[in-house]
């Protein structure tokens, strides 16, 4: 994999991925906006819709959001349950979930969301333990998906659901052109713009056109166990949303 500035194999890309969102941590939730015109929040909202966490404080829903970062979906989650729902966000960089904690303390949240820091490929948590697992914009930076999917799969309590977000294939003809001319020229340069550096931001939309395409992602899902598997795609396969349940 070439990244511009280094090669590494893709099951020795950690380090690197570590090193670029411990850099971009502060601003990450601003570039989100800024580089995707705001849509994140929209697909953001349609996962947490698809979700739709029960808003009765019955037994208490409890989702583990994956690679959650800054807390985005979590929160997401928490608020559409009316408060009612339990979220762990889980990621590997300390930097981004420091930033989170402090978006839950000023959102008045951390009392249902917690930050816990692990690797999606060894998660810290006991098995059957989980209603949901989400992760967006995550697995995509995980140097081995397949190990991710099996740990997604031990976490989750029978009947239980998963739901990944991540950026995919745009199979619209001209679309995909003006996608591509965005990501390769745009994204690097608004990184310059507003964060001094446009090379993590490079590594970012590579990592986006060598993730699997939908129908490639779907059966590596089935692959690690889950049933009933389905996806969406938004505005275009530029976002695809992947479901799948463990019965
Ligand atoms: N889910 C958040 C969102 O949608 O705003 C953050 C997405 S951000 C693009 C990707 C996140 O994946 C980063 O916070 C990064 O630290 C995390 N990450 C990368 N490798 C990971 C791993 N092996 N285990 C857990 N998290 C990881």
């Amino acid at each position: 994999t070439s990244f511009g500035f280094r090669t590494v194999a893709d099951g020795d890309k950690q380090p690197l991925v570590n090193d670029v969102f411990h850099k971009v941590a502060r601003r990450y939730d601003i570039m989100n906006d800024l580089m995707s015109a705001g849509l994140h929040r929209v697909w953001k909202d349609a996962m947490v819709s698809t979700l739709a966490p029960p808003k009765s404080a019955g037994r208490g829903f409890k989702v583990l959001d994956v690679a959650g970062g800054t807390g985005d979906v979590a929160m997401r989650i928490v608020e559409r349950s009316g408060n009612t729902a339990h979220a762990v966000v889980c990621d590997i960089n300390g930097s981004m979930l420091s930033v989170g904690r402090d978006r839950a303390a000023k959102a008045g949240l951390s009392e249902y969301v917690r930050f816990v820091e692990g690797n999606a490929e060894s998660l810290p948590f006991p098995a059957g333990h989980f209603d949901a697992y989400t992760i967006a914009f995550g697995i995509r930076n995980v140097p081995h998906i397949d190990r991710a999917l099996t740990e997604a799969f031990r976490v989750l309590k029978r009947g239980g659901r998963l739901l990944v977000l991540e950026f995919s294939q745009v199979d619209i003809p001209f679309l995909d052109r003006i996608y591509d001319a965005y990501s390769f020229n745009a994204i690097p340069a608004i990184g310059q713009a507003v964060a001094g550096d446009g090379e993590p931001y490079r590594y970012l939309v590579e990592s986006i056109r060598k993730f699997p395409h939908q129908e490639r992602f779907a059966q590596m899902i089935r692959d690690a166990g889950f049933s009933r598997v389905t996806y969406r795609n938004y505005t275009g396969g530029i976002a695809c949303l992947h479901s799948g349940w463990k019965i």
